[in-house]
């Protein structure tokens, strides 16, 4: 198999870093597997191993700093043949640390290859997470604060199934790096090596002492048998297959033609647990049936069942090139805190505008025509109100019919949820009269 680094730009780094040797031993890695560079997506960092994907002839992502596993995680789930090939830096492993630890406990079939040189040396030799305490870097005492980050130890710890830590001058790293891309899984390989124009200067290394370090610790060769299980993204793929599905949104075909020749806009103020996003959700889906556009707009607290609610929704048989409320066609008011969040739109509607008010309910001066409704003495729950207004817009077919909403409640609804729906519908008709 040939090479698959990139003839037009070869490798350019300073004179004896170890990122030149790291770019070569993944070109033979690569090469020993019999991979094309269409199988293979390199997804580098920032810094100086963010050049990565440059030097090769595969597909390449360059990204944020700290989360090109974020990226690859993606590009994992949407295309599963690929061999997937981080380089990181220890600089982007710090500032990505929960995306790396995230990564350890997911196992994605990644390869997360860590070009541990003990600073930023990009920026100018920074610490980073890996600096060793005694060291000295641009960033004068700070590393000697902090406790140094064992890459090995958290990957295990946080549940990476394939992890090894070697030097970039050891003479299988090919092999070692081959084993990673093939195993199935997330695998994280911390490959230390040397930054001559930055850390070295001030901490000579030679590979000798880096892999006579590297002896001193724990050893990380491979495969963690306590951490083996199953791959999450063919995991992924097949408990997603399992799940039924719900209703589809984009699947509501014009089966009606649209009762208005113009925009309207209408707006639900209600409260948390009267339904009014799904009001106003089913108002959008009974006028798509018609051809026409929609949108909509909530509004609420991030408290549940608590706090006030506000749908807004514009139906128009032409585009909608402006999703603002500017003077509503039609309020459902059904609850004071609901109203009081919006309580300036009143002021702005005009003689043609409607408002269906729930009794009890206080409300601004208004030009509109306010149609009080006496919900509770219905007996419509609060949590029906928001679909018994809907059954009075559409008995007056503006802006949708009856059968609109039948079609609505339908694409919305299955079993014994339809037969509630269809329930509140047939109360309204019976107790809300003219
Ligand atoms: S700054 Fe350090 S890591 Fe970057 S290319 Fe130069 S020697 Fe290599």
């Amino acid at each position: 198999m040939d090479s698959l680094l990139n003839s037009d730009r070869p490798p350019v780094f300073c004179p004896g870093c170890s990122h030149d040797r790291s770019v070569h031993t993944l070109d033979r890695a690569l090469k020993e597997m019999g991979l094309k560079g269409s199988d293979v997506v390199i997804v580098s960092d920032i810094g100086c191993s963010g050049l990565f994907d440059t030097f090769f002839k595969t597909h390449a992502f360059h990204g944020l700093h700290g989360r090109a596993l974020t990226y690859a995680g993606g590009i994992k789930l949407a295309r599963p043949h690929l061999k997937v090939i981080v380089t990181m830096g220890d600089g982007g492993l710090g500032i990505g640390g929960a995306h790396f630890l995230a990564a350890c406990r997911r196992n994605l079939d990644l390869s997360l290859l860590v070009l541990n040189n003990f600073n930023f040396g990009m920026t100018g030799g920074q610490f980073s997470c890996t600096t060793p305490e005694q060291a000295s870097v641009a960033s004068s005492f700070l590393n000697v604060l902090e406790k140094p980050f064992d890459v090995c130890d958290a990957a295990v710890c946080a549940g990476a199934p394939f992890v090894a830590r070697s030097s970039v001058y050891r003479k299988d790293l090919p092999e070692l790096l081959a084993a990673a891309i093939t195993f199935e899984g997330f695998a994280v390989v911390d490959l230390w090596g040397g930054c001559p124009a930055r850390y070295l200067k001030k901490n000579p290394l030679s590979p000798k002492e880096i892999e006579s370090a590297i002896e001193k610790l724990p050893p990380y060769q491979g495969v963690v048998s306590t951490n083996r299980r199953r791959e999450y993204s063919s995991h992924y793929r097949e408990e997603a297959a399992k799940k039924t599905a719900g209703v589809d949104w984009h699947g509501i075909e014009k089966t009606f033609e649209p009762t208005v020749n113009e925009r309207r806009e209408v707006v639900f103020l209600g409260s948390a647990g009267q339904r009014v996003i799904t009001g106003g959700t089913l108002l959008g889906r009974a006028a798509i049936s018609a051809g026409m556009n929609v949108t909509q707009k909530n509004d609420y607290h991030i408290t549940v069942m608590r706090g006030p609610s506000v749908t807004e929704v514009i139906v128009s048989p032409q585009a909608i090139t402006y999703t603002g409320v500017g003077k509503p066609d039609v309020i459902i008011a059904l609850s004071k805190e609901g109203v009081q969040k919006r309580w300036g739109l009143f002021e702005r509607m005009t003689k043609r505008g409607r408002i269906i008010l729930a009794a009890g309910v206080e409300i601004p001066t208004t030009d509109a025509q306010v149609e009080e409704v006496a919900f509770k003495a219905g007996g419509i729950k609060k949590k029906e109100r928001a679909l018994a207004a809907l059954y009075l817009m559409a008995r007056d077919r503006d802006p949708i019919t009856p059968e609109m909403l039948e079609e609505a409640l339908q694409q919305s609804f299955q079993g014994k949820r339809l037969e509630e729906a269809r329930l509140v519908l047939e109360k309204a008709a019976t107790v809300l009269t003219h």
